[in-house]
């Protein structure tokens, strides 16, 4: 990047404003009913669009993806369940979790032994309503309040879902941003889900926030971001660009990010990718609690891009783990659930991992038969005696003794425990007197 990276990693912290602002977002989503497919995803992409200009893609029902098909397009109008009196039991404008998504058309008069044939609850969590998806068998169904469920009587109920269910588009959202180099970043976010916060809204406020944010700078990586739903929005994108995928050096894909459970990294496939130590090195110096997570076969759209076929160093940032919440799921991933606080921090994190790969150079030490003289360049401490060396000439021994051209400046960081920043403004110093140069590869 053409400032330093002090500016950049201090432009982006703002926690009330870009908390809030991806919050307020959020608060914006969280009523549209999303599916794979539909007029709800495109409505959230327009959303999108007012904060990145994204470029819309349609892709044509029945396109072949590797192993899988474009399925049909989806989109429902109202759905309900009356009772005897004519009352609305369940209502599809009420919660659109109420809905199994990708339901087939409905209208039927049935007793209730019949109808509980299409009825999901969750008996533990009485009050939430479950989400359900049907998107490749076809089926109908509802979901509701288990305490709801007890309570209905004995009687015929009408059950109606206006849906349909035809040739159509899948809509997946993309921005890109021209680096000077090629090389580039990619970012997923999953953008399928109905009235869920921190699954999948949170992914997809805080990457159009990273989006929005990068606008702002010249950056050495070129930036693509990727608003898709799940798995087959990552399936067709790598389908349809699997000549430039070389391109590909760092990837991520984002979700879970505004609950209150701490980071938590899922390393790619291959385990020790550049991205994957980044995000190691931040977690590691944040001061707070965090976890990293080996790579496994199950998960969001890491799947596809760690595929053995693609092997991308994909990781995946979450604060709570898909599956790990009782929330996950259910209606009780509200607006409750989810905190500007959170969302700020998870932005903040990437931002971060955003600058070691934009700075994480390496080195070649100039002078590196015995250590040069750092005081004539008034690089050390001209008093002797002290009991320790500060942080920052420490990190000038520890870049000058590994910038042997094999280590890079996160390397340095991480064998001297001192922080990246502080190994970069170390390596900036000792380039403006000429005790480094950068390493020919
Ligand atoms: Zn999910």
């Amino acid at each position: 990047m053409d400032i330093s990276n002090k500016v950049f990693i201090e432009s982006a912290f703002q926690p009330e404003i870009f908390g809030d602002e991806m919050y307020d977002l959020i608060c914006r989503l969280y009523p549209i009913c999303r599916s794979i497919t539909g007029d709800g995803v495109r409505e959230t992409l327009s959303i999108i669009h007012e904060m990145v200009p994204i470029e819309i893609h349609e892709i044509k029902t029945g396109t072949r993806v590797f192993d899988w098909t474009v399925p049909k397009e989806w989109n429902i109008q109202d759905a309900y369940i009356k009772d005897g009196s004519g009352r609305r039991v369940v209502d599809f404008k009420e919660s659109n979790l109420h809905v199994v998504s990708y339901s087939t058309p409905v209208k039927e008069k049935m007793p209730l032994a019949e109808l509980k044939k299409h009825l999901h609850t969750i008996p533990d969590m009485p009050e939430c309503i479950p989400y359900r998806t049907s998107y490749y068998q076809s089926d109908w169904g509802f979901c509701l309040k288990h305490k709801d469920l007890l309570a209905l009587n004995d009687e015929e109920y009408e059950v109606s879902i206006d849906a349909d269910l035809k040739d159509g588009y899948m809509t997946y959202g993309e921005f890109f941003k021209q680096g000077e180099l090629a090389d580039e970043v990619v970012f997923f976010s999953h953008c399928c889900h109905p009235s869920m916060c921190n699954d999948n809204l949170s992914g997809l406020a805080v990457i159009a926030l990273v989006a929005r944010f990068l606008q702002s700078f010249s950056l050495r990586y070129s930036y693509r971001f990727l608003f898709a739903p799940a798995t087959i929005g990552s399936i067709t994108w790598l389908a349809q660009n699997e000549n430039n995928v070389h391109h590909i050096k760092h990837g991520l894909v984002a979700s879970n990010l505004g609950d209150a459970g701490c980071s938590t990294y899922k390393k790619s496939r291959r385990g020790d990718a550049e991205i994957d130590k980044a995000f190691q090195h931040i977690l590691k110096n944040s001061g707070k609690p965090f976890d990293i997570q080996a790579f496994q076969p199950y998960g969001y759209d890491e799947r596809q891009f760690c595929s053995p076929g693609f092997n991308l160093p994909f990781g995946r940032l979450t604060r709570s783990p898909n599956g790990s919440y009782p929330e996950y799921h259910t209606s009780a991933d509200n607006l409750d659930f989810v905190k500007p606080e959170h969302l700020f921090d998870s932005f903040y994190k990437i931002v971060s991992v955003i600058n070691i790969l934009e700075n994480n150079k390496t080195y070649q030490n100039q002078s590196p038969k015995c250590e040069p003289q750092l005081g004539k360049r008034g690089l050390y401490r001209q008093k002797g005696g002290l009991q320790n060396a500060g942080h920052f000439e420490l990190a000038l021994l520890w870049i000058l003794n590994l910038s042997d051209g094999q280590n890079s400046l996160l390397d340095i960081a991480e064998r001297s425990k001192l922080d990246f920043n502080v190994i970069f403004s170390g390596a900036q110093a000792l380039l403006d007197c000429g005790l480094l140069a950068e390493a020919t590869s």
